[in-house]
């Protein structure tokens, strides 16, 4: 198991309200012919942080991507914050201010300065000037703990610190949702601390959120939640403390061998 050391956490500090979030009902989507979603049934709840495990190619992604409507799913229902994602574009453009997503892959622009990677949607999207835009920046720069980086440009720092400035980035839309698509992967092992401290500080906010990872040790100390996917099916979900010491089903038992 990643034993990457993290910040103290206090899961009491967290709370889960009984209002829902995301919910996804029977939900199905294909690539093509390739049916890679089956059948997803899912509910969360307002301040919960759910970690999404299973091996790769099983549709983590996939389901991520079409919570904020990255990817279209085919039949079934996803709401979002009370909104229904459908074929209407006003639909989605709320959605996707409602929702932040994190990639691996940071996606930063690199013609860009730190500060106007934060500032460019508020100012663009959601027409905040730019005076109250980059006060919002700085904030959330802080909050990230990489203020004095704001005028550099991404390539000039290190990847611990662009995946930093991504979530600094997500939250200046002030999203209610937070996704989170192996934050982590592409970050060499001294700069994977800096980021979990991040979403465990969000955490600790009350961000709803949803991650996929591979860090059990992250999943232990700060999820609610683990849901275990395969083949484009929820095989099984439960408290970390369940999940890791009694997991229900074979597939699972199997997962959790090859990376523990
Ligand atoms: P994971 O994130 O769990 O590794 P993904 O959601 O990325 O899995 O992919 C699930 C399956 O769907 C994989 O078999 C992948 O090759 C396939 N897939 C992903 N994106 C596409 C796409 N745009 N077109 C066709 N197949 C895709
Ligand atoms: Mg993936």
């Amino acid at each position: 198991m990643s034993q990457t050391p993290m910040r103290d956490v206090d899961p009491d500090q967290m709370t889960v309200s009984d209002e829902i979030a995301i919910e996804i009902i029977r939900m199905n989507k294909w690539f093509g012919s390739f049916h890679v979603l089956r059948d997803i049934d899912l509910a969360v709840h307002r301040g919960e942080r759910i970690v999404i495990a299973g091996p790769s190619g099983s549709g983590k992604s996939t389901l991520i991507r079409c919570i904020n409507r990255l990817e279209e799913h085919q039949n079934g229902r996803i709401v979002v914050d009370g909104i229904e994602l459908t074929s209407d574009i006003k639909n989605i453009d709320k959605v996707r201010s409602e929702v932040g997503m994190v990639f691996q892959h940071f996606n930063l622009f690199p013609h860009l300065t730190v500060l106007e990677n934060c500032t460019l949607a508020p100012i663009w999207v959601r027409r905040t000037p730019r005076r109250q835009a980059e006060d919002v920046a700085m904030h959330f720069l802080e909050k990230v703990r990489i203020p004095e980086q704001a005028g550099k440009y991404p390539g000039q720092l290190s990847g611990g610190q662009q995946q930093r400035v991504a979530i600094a980035r997500s939250l200046c839309m002030q999203p209610r949702i937070m996704l989170f698509d192996e934050p982590t992967s592409a970050l060499d092992p001294e700069m994977i601390k800096e980021v979990l401290d991040t979403m465990i500080e969000l955490a600790e906010d009350g961000m709803t959120m949803l991650c996929v990872t591979h860090e059990m040790g992250f999943a232990q100390a700060v999820a609610n939640r683990v849901i275990f996917m395969d083949q484009g099916q929820i095989v099984e979900q439960n408290n970390p403390h369940d999940f890791f010491n009694n997991p229900r089903s074979e597939r699972t038992r199997l997962f959790l061998s090859q990376i523990l």
